[in-house]
C-alpha cells in the first residue's frame, strides 16, 4: 500500500439568489459527475491541477471519490444537497485508510434552506476523517468564507487570477497539502471578514484595484513563514446575513503573523472600497452604437444577465435593442429558451418562422416575438473545448437568422454563448459577426483572440451591476456601500 492515500472530491456551483430555477442533479449531469475511479480521468479545473502535481509520486495513492462541476445557477434543490452530502459520506466511509483530503468546492453554493453548502461538507469529511487528518480546502476566491469552512480544515486557499485558473489553485493545493502531510509545515490559518460588497466591473485582476489587492497577497507570500495567502471579494448575488469579502492567510505555526497579515489585506481592500465601485458599464443604446463604432469583432457584455454569474440566460434587453437599433451589421446573440428550441427544432432548417422568445425563466425581463430563417437544429453534449469541461450539453439548440441578430437558442445553459465555438459547432463563422453578445462580465478570453474590443452594457438581471436595487432580504445593509462606515 502506498504510503499516503489521499482522498480527492470536488463539488463546484456558484450561487445567484435573484435566479429563482433551481439548480438540480442534472445541471452537474449537463457537465458530467463523475464518481470513483472516473475521477482520475479529469485533466481540467481544480482536480485535473491536483492531480497533475501528483504525478509520479510512488508514495501517494488517490482516493477518487467525487468530481461534480455545474455552472453557476440558483440555489441547489433540496435533493441535490442530499445527493452530494449523501456521495461524500459514502465515498469517505467506504475508501479506508484515508490520510488526507483535497477538498475542491466552490465557496458561493447555496441550497434550499442552507446558507452555507461548502461548510456543511466540509464539517461533514471533519466529522467522518477525525480530527488528525489534514484537510486542505480550495475555493473560488468569490465565495464567501465562513467560521463553519475555516474552522473544518487545515488550510485553504482561493483562485488567484479573473479569469479564474482553476488548474492552478487545484496545483496550489496539492502544494500545501504534501509537506503538511510530510510533516514539514504545521499550518496556522487566520481570516479577517470585510464588510463590503461590490458589483463585478472591478473584478478582473489583470488590473485596477483588484490588481493592486491580489498584488499585495502575492507579496505577503514571499514573506517569510507564510505559506498562503488568499483575498475573496464575494460575488455579489447571494442575499445572506454574513455576506461580505474576507482576507485568509496560512502560516507555518504562526498563528500571530496569520492574523496581523490577513488584517493587512483586510485593511487595503478597505482603503480601496471607493475604486472597486467604479462603474464602466453604458446605457444600453449607447453601448450598441460605441460597439459598432469601434473597428473588428466587438463583444458586448450583457452584465445583468450573466450566465457565469447563475442567471438564467433569458434576457431579452439586448436583442431587443440591437433590432431597434439602427445597427447594420450582424451581432451574435445567445438566448436561452426552452420552449423557442423546441420549436425551432419541430420547424427545422430553411424554415421561416415567427415565434416569441427569451423571459421563461427568471421573471427579470418580457419576451420578444422574432422572425426569421432557421439555419441550423441541434444540441445535446457538444465538444466545444471549454476548459473547465470539453463537452457542454446545450440540451434542444437552434440558429435564427433574424435581422441583425444570429439568434442562438438553447434549452439548457451550457455556457451562454460566452466561447465562439458556441456558434461553430452550428456552423456559424463567428468572425464574419460585428458584435458578440456575451453573457459574462469577466470571461473575455474565450472571444479575445478574435475580438477587437470589450464594451459593458448596463443591462439589468440578477446579474446587475446596480446592486442597491437588486431585491435583497437578508443583506445586512451595514455592509458598504449601503452604509459608509
Ligand atoms: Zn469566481
Amino acid at each position: 500500500m502506498a504510503r499516503f492515500r489521499i482522498a480527492l472530491i470536488q463539488v463546484s456551483q456558484e450561487t445567484n439568489d435573484f435566479n429563482p430555477v433551481p439548480t438540480r442533479t442534472s445541471d452537474f449531469e449537463a457537465f458530467g459527475l463523475f464518481h470513483g475511479v472516473e475521477v482520475l480521468s479529469i485533466k481540467h479545473g481544480q482536480t485535473g491541477g491536483f492531480l497533475s502535481e501528483m504525478t509520479g509520486r510512488a508514495d501517494i495513492e488517490i482516493v477518487p471519490i467525487l468530481r461534480a462541476l455545474a455552472t453557476a445557477g440558483g440555489r441547489l434543490d433540496k435533493e441535490a444537497h442530499d445527493y452530494f452530502l449523501r456521495h461524500i459520506r459514502q465515498g469517505l466511509e467506504s475508501a479506508g485508510r484515508i490520510d488526507a483530503l483535497a477538498l475542491h468546492l466552490h465557496g458561493a453554493c447555496a441550497a434550499e434552506g442552507v446558507d452555507d453548502v461548502e461548510g456543511a461538507q466540509a464539517a461533514l469529511c471533519r466529522s467522518i476523517l477525525g480530527p488528525d487528518v489534514p484537510i486542505v480546502l480550495s475555493l473560488d476566491h468569490h465565495g464567501v468564507l465562513t467560521e463553519q469552512m475555516v474552522e473544518s480544515v487545515d488550510a485553504l486557499v482561493a483562485h488567484r487570477d479573473q479569469p479564474h485558473n482553476p488548474f492552478e489553485t487545484g496545483q496550489l493545493a496539492a502544494r500545501l497539502l504534501m509537506p503538511m502531510l510530510e510533516g514539514k509545515t504545521q499550518p496556522a490559518m487566520a481570516w479577517r471578514h470585510i464588510p463590503m460588497l461590490s458589483h463585478q466591473e472591478q473584478f478582473l485582476t489583470s488590473g485596477g484595484p483588484m490588481k493592486q489587492w491580489f498584488d499585495r497577497a502575492r507579496e505577503i507570500e514571499g514573506r517569510p513563514g507564510v505559506l498562503s495567502a488568499s483575498t475573496f471579494p464575494m460575488q455579489p448575488w447571494l442575499d445572506l446575513p454574513d455576506a461580505g469579502w474576507a482576507a485568509l492567510v496560512v502560516t507555518n505555526n504562526l498563528p500571530e503573523l496569520a492574523q496581523e497579515l490577513s488584517q493587512e489585506l483586510a485593511d487595503l481592500a478597505w482603503e480601496l472600497r471607493a475604486e472597486f465601485q467604479h462603474q464602466t458599464a453604458l446605457p444600453v443604446d449607447e453601448a450598441i452604437a460605441r460597439a459598432a463604432a469601434l473597428d473588428g469583432l466587438v463583444v458586448l457584455s450583457d452584465t445583468g444577465d450573466t450566465v457565469f454569474g447563475g442567471t438564467a440566460g433569458d434576457s431579452t434587453v439586448l436583442l431587443q435593442a440591437l433590432l431597434n437599433s439602427e445597427f447594420g451589421g450582424k451581432a451574435l446573440v445567445p438566448v436561452v429558451s426552452p420552449k423557442a428550441a423546441r420549436q425551432l427544432n419541430e420547424a427545422g432548417p430553411g424554415t421561416n418562422v415567427t415565434l416569441e422568445v427569451g423571459a421563461e425563466l427568471s421573471g427579470f425581463y418580457d419576451p420578444v416575438e422574432v422572425n426569421g430563417t432557421v439555419t441550423a437544429i441541434g444540441g445535446g453534449p457538444l465538444d466545444i473545448g471549454y476548459d473547465q469541461q470539453p463537452i457542454v450539453d446545450f440540451g434542444q439548440a437552434a440558429i435564427l437568422d433574424t435581422g441583425n441578430v444570429t439568434l442562438l437558442v438553447t434549452e439548457k445553459r451550457g455556457v451562454g454563448g460566452n466561447l465562439p465555438a458556441a456558434y461553430s459547432v452550428f456552423g456559424v463563422e463567428p468572425k464574419k459577426h460585428k458584435i458578440a453578445v456575451v453573457k459574462t462580465a469577466s470571461n473575455f478570453q474565450y472571444f479575445a483572440p478574435i475580438a477587437s474590443a470589450v464594451v459593458r452594457a448596463d443591462t439589468p438581471g440578477p446579474g446587475q451591476s446596480d446592486l442597491k436595487s437588486l431585491p435583497w432580504k437578508r443583506l445586512p445593509k451595514s455592509l458598504y456601500p449601503w452604509s459608509e462606515d
